[in-house]
């Protein structure tokens, strides 16, 4: 067991009660000291009633749950400590326990020992953090599936497929001789290889809607100055965010605004307009849009179809065809004859309309991205990284595969996808990197 650590596990400000976590050997032991009952001989999985005591002063009437190693979040010896939840209290118990040569534990700590205590595997320890992140009912869902073991279930499963590929490759290197269903030609290998391929596209696919889901869609408003942009980002999230002039060009500033679409989190961005202008302030907003419609999920492209379209709106639909959007038609309370056709076109009154559903619809099914319990995705851009890896080692075996090379070699390329999967499941990993992914859990989880 590790050293000693503690620290306060819930948020800091005035509550009901405060919890103070403390893991590792001498938790128990040290704890009893400041505690007017008897951890020593508490049973574990209890709840022991009690003062936190100074010398033989009372500080606080608490609760204090008692698990042993290895059964318990870490794996450790731990304690709860259940205090009242001001935070002058909790931070004086919190001092008289550091008092007792405990460490602060880091942000994260608790978790990171779980892991390496064997109790989780790095897919749960991300998803703890995530579940505490998750801002939308779709992301939290996405998070427990990964909670709950879903989807580590189907890494595993993917990485033994792989493994038994590369074991019967490798038994028909050693063991030419057998006359088996086990023995892998070139042949057999490539029709397998190919599926894998197919899979590791698959779950890098649903890698990109896990991090959509757990990110929400960046959707950005984009479109000249006074074809109603702010208007509708105001319609959308109905409230009065953004400021609505009818003088050309006064949304200099990109606003943003949050809804949600179904169980989705959505981030919409207004911008400044893309149009030529000698206004350095714009111009600076010009080239911020620029780069926005690169960084953002889906354009609704707004445009005002009570006028002729300008050069600019040409320019606007010409800068994002290659882009998920949705071309809006608005004003159209002052002329309904659409200006564009086509499936993606809807026709509206920002200021009128108050019911955008037909919008919403085709939000929603540009992205299909409603979890449910059977769905997992994984969701970080690491993971990500890692399937490319996988993706790139199966590509290079399918090409040894193709020019008739030695199994060997095609060995030696699925040994590198098995070594980049043992990455995401936290098998293979260098301490370095649980630092970086820890660093970013709260104190005291
Ligand atoms: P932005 O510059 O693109 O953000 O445009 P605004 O949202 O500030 O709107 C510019 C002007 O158009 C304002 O006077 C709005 O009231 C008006 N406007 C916006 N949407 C509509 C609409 O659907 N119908 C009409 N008639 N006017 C609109």
């Amino acid at each position: 067991m590790r050293d000693t650590v503690a620290n306060i596990s819930t948020a800091l400000g005035q509550g009901a009660i405060a919890i103070i976590r403390v893991s590792g050997k001498e938790a128990i032991e040290k704890i009893d000291k400041i505690f007017t009952g008897n951890l020593i001989k508490a049973i574990p999985n209890t709840i022991q009633y009690g003062f936190i005591k100074d010398g033989n002063k009372k500080i606080d009437e608490v609760m204090i749950s008692v698990f042993k190693a290895p059964k318990s979040f870490t794996g450790e010896d731990m304690l709860e400590i259940n205090c009242h939840g001001g935070s002058y209290i909790t931070g004086l118990i919190f001092k008289l326990v550091l008092n007792q040569g405990i460490r602060p534990a880091e942000k994260g700590e608790f978790t990171k020992r779980a892991f390496l205590n064997g109790r989780i595997d790095i897919l749960k320890a991300e998803a703890i953090n995530d579940i505490i992140n998750a801002d939308s009912a779709e992301s939290l869902k996405l998070a427990n599936n990964q909670l709950f073991g879903k989807t580590s279930k189907m890494i595993k499963e993917f990485y033994e497929r792989i493994m038994m590929l590369y074991t019967k490759i490798n038994v028909s290197i050693d063991y030419p001789e057998y006359d088996d269903d086990y023995l892998v030609t070139n042949e057999i290998a490539l029709p397998e290889i190919n599926r894998l391929i197919e899979e590791t596209k698959a779950i890098i696919h649903n890698a990109n809607k896990g991090i959509l889901i757990k990110n929400g869609l960046k959707v950005l408003i984009l479109g000249k100055p006074n074809v109603g942009k702010s208007s509708l980002l105001n319609a959308i999230i109905a409230e009065d965010k953004a400021i609505v002039t009818n003088i050309p060009g006064t949304t200099r500033d990109i606003v943003e605004g949050t809804f949600y679409l179904g169980g989705l989190k959505v981030n919409l961005f207004d911008s400044a307009g893309v149009h030529q202008t000698n206004d350095p302030v714009e111009r600076i907003g010009i080239e911020k849009t620029k780069e926005m419609i690169a960084n953002s999920d889906l354009i609704l492209t707004v445009f005002d179809n009570s006028k002729v379209l300008t050069k600019e709106d040409k320019e606007i639909l010409k800068l994002t065809e290659n882009k998920k959007r949705i071309i809006i038609l608005n004003k159209k309370d002052l002329n309904s004859n659409p200006k564009l056709k086509g499936k993606d076109v809807i026709l509206l009154s920002a200021l009128e309309d108050n019911n955008l559903l037909e919008l919403e619809n085709k939000m929603k099914d540009i992205f299909d991205l409603q979890m449910n319990d059977s769905l997992c995705y994984l969701s970080n851009v690491f993971h990500i990284s890692r399937l490319e890896k996988v993706l790139e080692a199966l590509d290079q075996a399918k090409t040894l595969i193709e020019q008739n090379n030695n199994l060997e070699l095609v060995a030696f390329s699925l040994n590198s996808a098995l070594d980049m999967i043992k990455e995401i499941t936290g098998e293979n990993y260098d301490l370095d990197f649980l630092d970086k992914i820890f660093a970013n859990f709260c104190l005291g989880k």
